[in-house]
């Protein structure tokens, strides 16, 4: 088969590998699509990915194989995958918190097994969740950055009725405005510099999208924002966004970061004292994440159709498409067709 293949900073190459075989507890699937995620573009054009691995994780398909030991689980089966495995015993999955769980993998760092941008990929049983019945395969490939978006909802705290902030409105960011609105929450804006972005922002539901500048910093640490938010959810890994976040919050107000970047911010600790604020981060999933997601999806609450680009891509794209996403010139997600046995 043919691969999306990590090589060096900044080269994806399009490579001959063989099909996957399941060991004994683990399937093959046949994969229908994935997504290209905003760790995929760190992955491979910033050089932390795993030379000679293939790149993506959002994937959704129907299972090919199926090892010898794995049980409630046949070929046909319509799937998508969990990336990050949990050990399900330690005290943070115990406590329902697995993307703390101390036998977790690094961020993405040297350690990615073989993704999906390939017709096959190979997973462990305990990482399935099964597709609903009339939920499209490919709309069923946003389970995983869906899952993400709800997990940085949660961490919020969202509640109906909040006045929340979005800062970056590319893939991700255009998810959480989604999920905000699929959550009750009326009062969205989404500070955005791309203008396509912009537009892409309130087709799917932001209340008002505006360009950063527009927004003020107060000048001194206990003034608040013209018209503060209670909570902030920063996607574009940008330091000055989440430094202008962090300026937009009301008194109690709660940052979470969820984009990711190497450059670090500076915040004033005295608007953070005065006020009371909260910051904090969102990594990977809340227990049961991927169900919710794919529940969200089932019922129709989402506008898949703008959370995506209209025209899926072949693995020769994806280069291409990794370069126009770093350069914020694509508002919705990426869906790659690796084009299995057809
Ligand atoms: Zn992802
Ligand atoms: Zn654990």
């Amino acid at each position: 088969m043919r691969a999306a293949v990590y090589r060096e900073r900044g080269v994806v190459r399009i490579e001959e590998r063989s099909v996957p075989v399941p060991g004994s507890e683990e399937v093959v699937v046949e994969v229908s699509h994935c997504g290209i995620c905003g760790t995929d573009v760190h992955l491979a054009l910033e050089g932390w990915g795993r030379r000679g691995s293939v790149l993506g994780h959002e994937w959704s398909g129907r299972i090919a194989r199926v090892g010898a030991d794995v049980s409630g689980w046949t070929a046909g089966d319509r799937v998508v995958g969990v990336p990050q495995r949990s050990c399900g015993a330690c005290r943070w999955c115990r406590a329902e918190r697995p993307s703390l769980c101390e036998a977790r993998p690094g961020a993405g760092v040297g350690e990615t097994p073989d993704g999906a941008f390939a017709p096959y990929v190979r997973a462990h049983a305990s990482q399935l969740v099964r597709v609903p019945g009339g939920l499209p395969l490919r709309a069923a490939a946003l389970a995983e950055p869906l899952a993400v978006a709800l997990h940085a909802l949660n961490r919020a705290g969202v509640r109906p009725g909040m006045r929340a902030l979005v800062t970056g409105a590319g893939p991700l960011g255009l998810l959480v405005i989604a999920a905000l609105r699929a959550h009750g929450v009326d009062d969205v804006i989404a500070s955005e510099p791309a203008p396509a972005r912009r537009e892409r922002a309130g087709q799917v539901g932001a209340t008002a999208c505006v360009a950063p500048e527009a927004l003020a910093a107060p000048r001194l640490p206990f003034q608040l924002a013209e018209a503060p938010v209670d909570v902030a959810l920063e996607c574009s890994g940008s330091p000055a966004a989440m430094e202008s976040a962090l300026a937009q919050l009301g008194r109690g107000g709660t940052l979470v970061l969820v984009g990711t970047g190497l450059r670090r911010p500076s915040f004033d600790h005295n608007r953070i004292l005065l006020n009371e604020l909260v910051v904090t981060g969102a990594f990977n999933y809340d227990a049961g994440g991927f169900a919710a997601a794919l529940e969200l999806l089932t019922l129709g609450s989402l506008p898949v159709d703008l959370l995506t680009e209209p025209d899926d891509i072949g693995l020769d794209a994806i280069p291409q498409a990794l370069e126009r996403l770093a350069r914020g010139e694509i508002a919705g997600k990426v869906l790659v067709a690796p084009g299995g046995r057809t």
